[in-house]
């Protein structure tokens, strides 16, 4: 493919859009390194760089031809180097998510030309691909329905909220209405209004850190009666994958995998494959499948009865002495010594 004249802002806006909700983003400022982190990208400073080649900053920005960042793709996976310059201020968000923007909208793998080396690129390329790039960084870092929200939308509270450079928050005020116009062109209005939802919804629990998207009355995890507070929860509680009626697609006891047919049980081990609250006085409805207490009345779910669940706070490496593995004989283990019985010996 070759390189596009000019910079094609509704495939940039879209990309954003896309990005936002692959990685559920709820949280500003952003915090990128946790996404490059988490896609196992290498990422390097400007000052690694200097230290472990023994140059000076001039000379890294010289030779990657770059005074903010620089992404390489080795064939197997991404790299990101970006100046951590003290003096450049807040803006090392906006070079790395703009880094991730060349990634992301497939700079580097859709173009012939950026294959090896971004060097070889006139002029012109290079400023349409910046440009693109640029698009996807601001649209991700400071969304359009989070921006319009804000009671205070001056240039300083702007950079505030969303960890970048007053330029980069001026970029985005100046940007506003087109970025708008193009939103509503590309009708993506209600998914770009998801994110704020998010960030509105978002509730922690103060004693188990589970996140959640809604209002319980007692937490889905630990079961304390009104311990969600608005905020980032940090755990992650393993969901089983369920098929969309809430039901499960593996069994977790007998692994039985012929689950999606009538019925809630286990056609082999007869394990409930749906997770209820086991309260007979509640209604009864499917909860999600790493929930040990029902978000309604706080009694115990099924899963957490069955022991298919265990509890938030369980701790294998702690156990008390009584409940570890039984002492197997040594004997259970002997396997008879049948070489000479075999046939072609
Ligand atoms: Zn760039
Ligand atoms: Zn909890
Ligand atoms: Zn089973
Ligand atoms: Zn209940």
């Amino acid at each position: 493919m070759k390189i596009p004249q000019y910079a094609r802002y509704e495939y940039c806006y879209t990309k954003s859009c896309e990005f936002l909700e692959e990685f559920e983003i709820k949280a500003f400022p952003i915090n990128v390194l946790e996404i490059v982190h988490q896609q196992k990208w290498g990422l390097v400073s400007y000052s690694e760089i200097m230290h472990k080649f023994h140059c000076d900053r001039k000379t890294v920005i010289r030779i990657l031809g770059s005074s903010d960042g620089y992404t390489i793709w080795d064939g197997t996976n991404y790299s990101i180097a970006y100046n951590d310059d003290q003096k450049l201020g807040d803006r090392t968000r906006f070079t790395i998510m703009h880094e991730i923007g060349h990634i992301y909208l497939g700079h580097l793998l859709d173009f012939e030309a950026t294959k090896l080396y971004r060097g070889s690129l006139t002029k012109r390329e290079n400023r349409v691909l910046e440009n693109e790039a640029n698009a996807f960084a601001r649209n991700v870092l400071s969304p359009v329905s989070m921006y319009l929200t804000l009671k205070n939308k001056s240039a300083i509270n702007v950079a505030r909220t969303f960890g970048i450079t007053t330029t980069a928050a001026e970029a985005r005020i100046d940007f506003i209405n087109r970025d708008v116009e193009l939103v509503r062109h590309l009708k993506l209005s209600e998914k770009i209004m998801l994110v704020y939802h998010r960030f509105m919804k978002k509730r922690k629990c103060i004693m188990c850190d589970a996140q959640f998207f809604q209002k319980y009355k007692y937490c889905p995890i630990c079961g304390n009666k009104n311990s969600l507070q608005w905020g980032d929860g940090k755990m992650i509680y393993p969901k089983l994958e369920t098929y969309e009626d809430g039901k499960l697609k593996e069994c977790p006891i007998c692994q039985n995998e012929e689950t999606n047919i009538d019925g809630d049980h286990c056609i082999i081990c007869g394990i409930p494959l749906v997770n209820i609250c086991s309260n007979e006085e509640c209604s009864h409805q499917v909860l999600p499948s790493n929930a040990r207490y029902c978000p309604i009345c706080g009694g115990e779910t099924t899963f957490y009865r069955r022991g298919i669940l265990k509890a938030w706070d369980y701790d294998e490496d702690n156990l008390p002495p009584e409940s570890g593995f039984m002492n197997i004989p040594d004997t259970a283990m002997y396997i008879p010594d049948i070489d000479e019985e075999l046939p072609f010996n």
